[in-house]
Formats: C-alpha cells, sequence, structure tokens
C-alpha cells in the first residue's frame, strides 16, 4: 500500500489553514477508506516563519493527534525552501507538495496516484485556465513561460508546486546542492518518467497572496540566472554587433572626411555613441554582475533552512 505524503508550506495562513487541514484530513480518510493509500499518510505542514498565529494552529492539529505532522523552519526562507524542507523530512512512498490556500484542486490527487501507481515518477499538475487570478498575474505569468522557453530553460508551463514525487524522485532531489533551488526548473532535469495531470485553478479560499511582484520578479531571475547563459550570450553578441556597426560607421566617416567638404566637426556623432556605449556597458555589467552575485551565493554554499521545531511526528 503506498504511503501517501502531502506538502503544505504556510506562511501567515492563520486564515486558509483550518479549512485546508480540514479537507486535506477528509481526503487522506476517503483514500485509506478506499483502501488506496497505507493508513500511516500525514500531512506535512511546514511553518515559514510566519508572524501569525500559524505556529499555534499547527502544534493544535497535531495535539489533536490529528494525520498532521508540524515542521517549523527557524525564520521566513521562502517558498521553494520551505517546499524542500517538507519535501526532504516527508516520509512515504509518494509525496504531493501543495499551496495552502487551495488554489490547487485537491480532487486529482486520486489520478496523481493513478499515475504514479501506473510507474510515473513525477506527476506535475497542471492548471487549465486561470480565470481567478488577476489578468496582471495572468500576463507575467504567460510571459515568463515564454521568455524562460527562450532561454532554453525547460518548464512545464502553468505548472506551478503542485506535484506529486515518488521517493525516488526525492532522493535524486537532494543531490542539488544549490543554495537558491528552483524546482520547477531542477523536476523535469531528473528526467523520470512523468505526466501531468489537468485542473482547473479557483481564488484562494482567504488570506492574501504571499508574492507580490518583487517576490515575482526575485522568483523570475532567479529562475533565469539558474538555468541560462543566454543573457551572457546576449552580451557578446550585442557587442558583436555594436563593433561591427562601429567599422561600417567608421570607414564611412573616413569616405566623407576625405572625399567630401561636408564634414562638420560633429557634436552628435561624438555625444551619442558616448551615452549609447555607456549604457550598453552598465546593462552588461549589470548582467554579468547577476551571473557573480549567484556564484558568490553559491559558493559560500550556506544551508537553505533550519527546522526549529517539529511536532506531531
Ligand atoms: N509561502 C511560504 N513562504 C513564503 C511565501 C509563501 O511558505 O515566504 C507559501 C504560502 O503559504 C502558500 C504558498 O507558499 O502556501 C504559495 O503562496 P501564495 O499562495 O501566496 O502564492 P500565489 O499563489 O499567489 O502565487
Ligand atoms: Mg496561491
Amino acid at each position: 500500500m503506498i504511503a501517501l505524503a502531502l506538502v503544505v508550506p504556510c506562511y501567515n495562513e492563520q486564515e486558509v489553514l483550518p479549512e485546508t487541514v480540514d479537507r486535506l484530513t477528509a481526503l487522506l480518510a476517503r483514500l485509506v477508506e478506499a483502501g488506496q493509500i497505507d493508513a500511516g499518510s500525514r500531512i506535512y505542514l511546514v511553518d515559514d516563519g510566519s508572524r501569525d498565529g500559524t505556529w499555534s494552529l499547527i502544534e493544535a492539529y497535531a495535539a489533536q493527534r490529528m494525520p498532521v505532522v508540524g515542521l517549523k523552519l527557524s525564520r521566513n526562507r521562502g517558498h521553494q525552501n520551505a517546499l524542500l524542507a517538507g519535501l526532504f523530512a516527508a516520509r512515504g512512498d509518494a509525496i504531493v507538495s501543495i499551496d495552502a490556500d487551495l488554489q490547487d484542486d485537491i480532487a486529482i490527487i486520486e489520478t496523481m496516484l493513478d499515475r504514479f501507481r501506473q510507474g510515473c515518477d513525477v506527476v506535475y499538475g497542471v492548471r487549465r485556465q486561470r480565470g481567478a487570478d488577476t489578468l496582471f498575474k495572468r500576463c507575467t505569468a504567460n510571459g515568463f513561460y515564454r521568455v524562460m522557453g527562450w532561454m532554453g530553460a525547460q518548464t512545464i508551463a502553468n505548472h506551478a508546486d503542485y506535484r506529486l514525487m515518488s521517493r525516488r524522485a526525492i532522493e535524486a532531489l537532494k543531490q542539488f546542492g544549490e543554495s537558491n533551488l528552483y524546482l520547477r526548473g531542477i523536476i523535469p532535469m531528473l528526467g523520470y518518467r512523468s505526466a501531468i495531470v489537468e485542473y482547473d485553478r479557483s481564488a484562494r479560499f482567504a488570506g492574501q497572496s504571499k508574492y507580490p511582484l518583487r517576490r515575482m520578479i526575485s522568483l523570475a531571475l532567479n529562475a533565469v540566472t539558474s538555468f541560462s547563459v543566454v543573457p551572457l550570450r546576449t552580451i557578446s553578441l550585442l557587442g558583436l554587433l555594436v563593433s561591427l556597426g562601429t567599422m561600417v560607421v567608421s570607414v564611412w566617416v573616413l569616405w566623407v572626411a576625405l572625399f567630401s567638404s561636408r564634414a562638420v566637426p560633429g557634436w552628435a556623432s561624438t555625444v551619442l555613441p558616448i551615452y549609447f556605449l555607456g549604457g550598453v556597458q552598465l546593462l552588461s555589467l549589470g548582467v554579468i554582475g547577476e551571473y557573480v552575485g549567484k556564484l558568490y551565493i553559491e559558493a559560500k554554499g550556506r544551508p537553505r533552512y533550519f527546522v526549529e521545531q517539529v511536532v506531531g511526528d
């Protein structure tokens, strides 16, 4: 029988958590009843340094002897790290990660389990439509998947971190030592057999999104610089093009100076290239700096998170 683990990262989720836990425990109970999963299946709630009552709620569930294991991270480390903490701590044969806000349809977990039984190591939950998200979120998300595609990073479009992974896939994931792990890019790299299950994404059940624009930009930057050297190549290409263009222009300038009387000591031809090249150089330095910064962070190899407390295990 399959021991299932549900991993839920929670950051200031006191408004939704009771409903989420209710629904997930009901789901587990139903699956156990139906003989699909082992009775030892658990829900892992990872408190990512919440400032509200999230942790006391989790402690209460664990004390009520519900099938809940609570992990408290020592401080807020962000969604990806909280997720990792849960995935690595979870015991079980199939591990499903899901957000705390009930935006992802939990009914498809059963289908995910079917795929798992058919031999898939990774089953991606993919959103069919994003009607519930704001237009802004939809546009930025679409743009993001497109840019990632151009940059050559393999990601599954419209798949967030709602997925099932086998024990074997989790063990493989443990071997990636990056401090800045972008899971959506890493998991397709594992290469194990995978499947997609589609669902409709609904609105947040309660509470606010914890991904403001600033965090979305940082996730996207992180994703690009972790998976692609295309920005660096673009710089070289830009440099090459500018140099070639300059050569052509120089020939023309020389020709005008030598064979005509139209040559006016030019302001534009002096000042424009200074600004233009200044801009190109600053941009290029910025891009290179982004990668150097990444090297700096990865070279330090700092731990990704600390688990401060575990309850209900
Ligand atoms: N989350 C987290 N740490 C953070 C931010 C978010 O663990 O620093 C969790 C959050 O509790 C939720 C999930 O990550 O379970 C996704 O966050 P959210 O729903 O706010 O993102 P959105 O769906 O708006 O992209
Ligand atoms: Mg959400």
